[in-house]
C-alpha cells in the first residue's frame, strides 16, 4: 500500500493486502521453535531465536508506524539493554536522563559502570545545553516519567550529531503517533510496547527502530545471541493492542488533558503537571513536537494519606503501577523511592469516557 495513507490504515492493511483465498484475516499464532529446513539453508525459517513469522509480522507493524526498521524485545528494558550492550564498550561515555524512566539509570550504574563505561546524569530540562564532547551514547526520555519534563529533540539532535553521539530516545509516554523522535534527529527510537502500545495491561515487551542499518545491525545481533525474544502469543497481543493504538491513544489524551485542565486552579492540588496544558512550563517546547500529550497527569495532594486515600476511593482507578492501559490507574510515586513529595500521585488515563472520568475525579477529591 502506497504513503499515501496514514501509518495506522497500512498497519490494519498490510496483512489483508496480501491474503490469498482461504486464507486468515486475523494474524495467525506461529508457535513453534523450529522449522522444517533440511539440506542447506535458505534463508527461510530455521530456528525461533533467529526468527519467527508472528514476532516479524508485529516488526513490519511497528516499522509501519515509525517508518523505521524495528526489532523486538520482550520487555522495555530488555530493548533498552540491547542498545547499550550492542553499542557501548569500556572506555566509552553515555549522557542518561536523571529524572526518566529510573530502570535505565539502574542498569547503567549496576552492569556499565563497572565494566568502565563513564555514566553522566543530565536533567530533561537542561539536555539541550548539554555537553556532549567525546559522548558515545545519550539516552533521553521525554517527557519524562514520572516528572513530565520536556526536552527540545530537535535541539538535543543537533548538538549531539555534532559531536558524532548516538541519540536515544525513550517515546513510551507519547507514543510514535503523538511524538516522533527520529523524524526530529533521534538515531534511535525505543519503547516500552508493554505501556501504550499493547495497551491492556497484560504483555511486558518493548522495540528499538532506527533507519541507519549501522545501528540496528549490532542490535540485532545481540538480541540473536542474549536470546532475549518476545514469544509469539505476546507478539500476537501487542499486534492486537495496536490495531486500536490510534483510538485508545486519542481517548486517554483527551482524558488526560480533561483531569489537568479540572485539576487546575484547584487549592487542593499543588505541582500539577501536564505538557498539554497551556500554563504547563513544558508546553512552549512540547507543542513544536507533540500531536498529543500522553495519558499520564502528574500532581500533589496535603500527603502521603490523602493521596493514598484519594487513589482508594476513586471508582475509577486502580491502584497499580504503569501506565499506557485501558484502565486509569494512580500510584503514590514516593513508595518507589522517586525524589517526589510524599503526596505526588502520578495518575494514568485509560480510555473511559472523558465526563465519568472526570466526575470520579471530582468526587474522590471531595472525599465522597
Ligand atoms: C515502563 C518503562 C520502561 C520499561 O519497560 P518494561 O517493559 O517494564 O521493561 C522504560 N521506559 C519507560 C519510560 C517506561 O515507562
Amino acid at each position: 500500500m502506497t504513503d499515501q495513507y496514514s501509518p495506522i490504515s497500512r498497519l490494519l492493511h498490510h496483512r489483508t493486502q496480501r491474503l490469498r483465498k482461504g486464507e486468515p484475516v486475523a494474524l495467525p499464532i506461529i508457535a513453534s521453535s523450529t522449522f522444517q529446513q533440511p539440506g542447506d539453508p535458505d534463508g527461510t525459517h530455521f530456528y525461533g531465536r533467529n526468527g519467527n513469522p508472528t514476532v516479524e509480522e508485529v516488526e513490519t507493524e511497528i516499522g509501519l508506524i515509525e517508518a523505521a526498521d524495528t526489532v523486538l524485545f520482550p520487555s522495555g528494558m530488555a530493548a533498552i539493554a540491547a542498545v547499550f550492550y550492542a553499542h557501548l564498550k569500556p572506555g566509552d561515555c553515555v549522557l542518561v536522563h536523571a529524572d526518566g524512566y529510573y530502570n535505565a539509570r539502574a542498569l547503567l550504574a549496576d552492569q556499565f559502570a563497572p565494566k568502565g563505561i563513564e555514566v553522566r546524569t543530565v536533567a530533561t530540562t537542561a539536555f539541550a545545553q548539554a555537553d556532549f564532547t567525546g559522548v558515545k551514547l545519550a539516552l533521553i526520555e521525554t517527557p519524562s516519567n514520572p516528572g513530565l519534563d520536556v526536552c527540545d529533540i530537535a535541539a538535543v539532535a543537533a548538538r549531539s550529531k555534532a559531536a558524532g553521539t548516538i541519540l536515544v530516545a525513550d517515546n513510551t509516554t507519547a507514543t510514535p503517533l503523538c511524538q516522533r523522535p527520529l523524524d526530529l534527529g533521534a538515531d534511535l527510537s525505543i519503547m516500552a510496547d508493554t505501556k501504550a502500545m499493547a495497551g491492556h495491561s497484560d504483555i511486558l515487551a518493548g522495540h528499538v527502530s532506527g533507519r541507519n542499518a549501522d545501528l540496528i545491525a549490532p542490535i540485532k545481533t545481540w538480541r540473536r545471541l542474549a536470546g532475549a525474544l518476545v514469544s509469539p502469543f505476546d507478539a500476537y497481543l501487542l499486534h492486537r493492542g495496536l490495531e486500536t493504538l490510534e483510538l485508545r491513544v486519542s481517548r486517554a489524551n483527551a482524558n488526560a488533558l480533561a483531569i489537568a485542565t479540572a485539576l487546575s486552579g484547584d487549592p487542593r492540588v499543588t505541582g500539577l503537571r501536564y505538557p498539554g496544558l497551556a500554563s504547563d512550563p513544558a508546553h512552549p517546547v512540547a507543542r513544536r513536537q507533540m500531536k498529543g500529550y500522553g495519558p499520564i497527569v502528574s500532581f500533589c495532594l496535603a500527603d502521603r494519606a490523602t493521596a493514598e486515600a484519594f487513589i482508594a476511593r476513586h471508582p475509577l482507578l486502580a491502584a497499580a503501577t504503569s501506565f499506557g492501559g485501558v484502565h486509569s490507574s494512580a500510584e503514590c510515586r514516593v513508595r518507589w523511592g522517586d525524589a517526589v513529595p510524599e503526596g505526588f500521585i502520578r495518575m494514568a488515563c485509560g480510555i473511559e469516557p472523558v465526563s465519568d472520568l472526570v466526575a470520579a475525579t471530582l468526587s474522590a477529591l471531595d472525599g465522597e
